[in-house]
């Protein structure tokens, strides 16, 4: 995939920088030791024509909890980041965007701490979503960090390690992605995003703890609770999840994504008839903000 042309633009440290000509240090503490921490931000073309990103200060304060969690050096406020954000997606011409800021650290060989850092914000495009397509999911056979190893609520890159080799087995083994359970075991999340299962017209989610917890896993909070849909957050084991109605994954590059199986145990409810394809509209109503009136709200207004 193609991230940039010659015309992209960065937001670099307060700079616009064409993405062909902006540089990074090779001797960089971030590239050798995964020690930088990033976002993964979605911005959308509403249904009225507008460019919104979606819940900005969420996923600006997170990065800034990021980086104190790792001790590294935060220069931003997150009003200024959004600015700088929808100022480069203008300069871009975009709408439809992926919003990746990373702040990573200068030329340090050591595990000293640093006195700088540095943001950068990159945007590319991302197509509108068309998910009807629904995945087959591998239990990995890699656990995610010990939460006593990591600063696990922290989106730090050196996580993404693990990621990285839970996707790329659950890929080699002809799966569509992997599902990670903790180190006792318990299903925790996908290398990228959050999972709910679904049984008896109820949620069950991980609790948080040995996960990210997601923004758009509270998102999915708010619209259950918002929809009067029941959710249980705790520890859940593999042999619970294949007696499931239904499961989905959730997070802002994956929006809300049913799954077609666990371990080639398919999940007896078509997509179409779960809460999680509920949810899943109404989270994409959400982010281009459609509203859709009730026909009450009909009645009214032509009454
Ligand atoms: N878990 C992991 C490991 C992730 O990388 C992500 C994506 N950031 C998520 C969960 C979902 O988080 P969010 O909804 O904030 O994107």
């Amino acid at each position: 995939m193609a991230y940039y042309n010659e015309n992209t633009v960065l937001w670099l440290d307060g700079n616009i920088v064409k993405a062909s000509e902006a540089k990074t240090d090779l001797y960089g503490q971030s590239l050798h030791y995964g020690y930088a921490v990033f976002e993964g931000i979605r911005s959308y073309r509403t249904a009225a024509g507008a460019t919104r990103i979606f819940k900005e200060v969420e996923h600006y304060d997170r990065l800034r909890r990021s980086a104190e969690a790792l001790n590294m050096p935060y220069r931003y406020t997150t009003s200024e980041l959004i600015e700088a954000t929808y100022d480069i997606l203008e300069k871009n011409k975009l709408q439809d965007a992926y919003i990746r800021p990373v702040v990573y650290g200068p030329a340090n060989m050591s595990f000293s701490p640093n006195t700088e850092s540095y943001t950068v914000i990159q945007v590319w495009e991302m197509a509108p979503f068309l998910g009807e397509k629904l995945l087959r999911v591998m239990t990995s056979s890699f656990q995610r960090p010990n939460p006593k190893g990591f600063k696990i609520e922290a989106k730090a890159s050196g996580h993404y390690v693990n990621s990285i080799l839970a996707s790329q087995e659950a890929k080699a083994k002809g799966f569509d992605e992997a599902l990670l359970t903790d180190m006792n075991g318990f299903i925790a999340e996908g290398p990228g995003a959050n999972m709910f299962f679904e049984k008896d017209g109820k949620l069950f989610t991980p609790a948080p703890g040995n996960i990210l917890p997601g923004i758009t896993r509270a998102t999915v909070l708010e619209i259950a609770a918002e929809l009067g849909i029941p959710v249980e957050e705790g520890q859940y084991t593999i042999q619970q999840l294949k007696t499931a109605d239904a499961a989905f994954f959730c997070g802002t590059a994956a929006e809300v994504i049913g799954w077609d199986s666990i371990d080639n145990t398919k999940f007896p409810t078509p997509w179409k008839d779960t809460t999680g394809r509920r949810i899943q509209q109404a989270y994409m109503d959400r982010v281009t903000e459609q509203q859709h009136q009730t026909a009450k709200q009909t009645q009214l207004a032509t009454a």
